[in-house]
């Protein structure tokens, strides 16, 4: 058996239990496993384990890696996304971009989804916290990038996502995690989008994450192990 299907197992271990101590149903939530700097031959491995949807934060190292492995597998964007890959991001049809930032970014995958005849599900990610290293909306910025994606007829606004600043105490980020919950409420009561969609929770803090309503764990080194360079 490979070590892959040991950490698998681990960090389903993980989900359920919070799943259970927070009275929520296992299939609530989605696990992302975060195959960014990893070769395509431990993808592989995680495969035969059974994973099926991958996360990658570079546009340039998912297109290589793609067409080498079986197309059952779900990808997902989950990096810093500039305009000018928009073209390729959108006909490699990764299943959710985790990542739109900017009314500019929005507007250009909204332009080429549309030339393309897609419909691209995608999240905006919001910088909870305000630290000035992380990418992301501010929180009031929220609320008028929804009104303009009203227009957007080839996008499918599903959620939010956040990233935490690190911290070695996981509890540390409840109150962001809690903080993304109760904005993406009342975006949903002010815009009338549903965002169903929470992506929040990484290796070290995905039970934190759940308990605080995450739908969506993306989660790199407990399954992967730690990546290089
Ligand atoms: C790398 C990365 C992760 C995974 O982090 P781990 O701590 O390795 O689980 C999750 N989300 C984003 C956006 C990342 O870039």
């Amino acid at each position: 058996m490979s070590d892959f299907f040991s950490n698998l197992e681990e960090v389903e271990a993980r989900i359920q239990l919070a799943c259970t101590q927070s009275g929520r149903p296992r299939e609530d939530v989605t696990l992302v496993g975060v195959s960014k700097k990893h070769p395509v031959e431990r993808l592989r491995e995680a495969y035969d384990a059974g994973l099926r949807i991958f996360g990658e934060n570079r546009v340039q190292e998912a297109l290589v890696k793609m067409p080498e492995l079986p197309s059952a597998i779900e990808w997902h964007l989950i990096g810093h996304l500039q305009t000018n890959k928009v073209k390729p991001v959108i006909h490699s049809e990764f299943s959710l971009i985790h990542s739109v930032d900017s009314e500019k970014l929005l507007m250009a995958l909204e332009k080429e989804a549309g030339e393309q005849g897609r419909v691209q599900p995608v999240l905006l990610q919001v910088n909870v916290s305000g630290e000035a290293s992380k990418f992301g909306l501010s929180p009031e910025a929220l609320m008028p990038l929804l009104e303009k994606a009203t227009g957007c007829h080839h996008l499918e606004i599903q959620g939010l996502m956040t990233m935490p600043p690190f911290t070695e105490d996981p509890e540390k980020a409840a109150p962001h995690f809690a903080a993304l919950r109760v904005l993406r409420d009342r975006a949903c009561h002010q815009s009338g989008f549903p965002l169903p969609v929470l992506s929040m929770g990484m290796s070290h803090d995905l039970q934190v994450a759940i308990r605080e309503g995450a739908t969506h764990v993306r989660v790199g080194t407990d399954l992967f192990g730690v990546r290089k360079g």
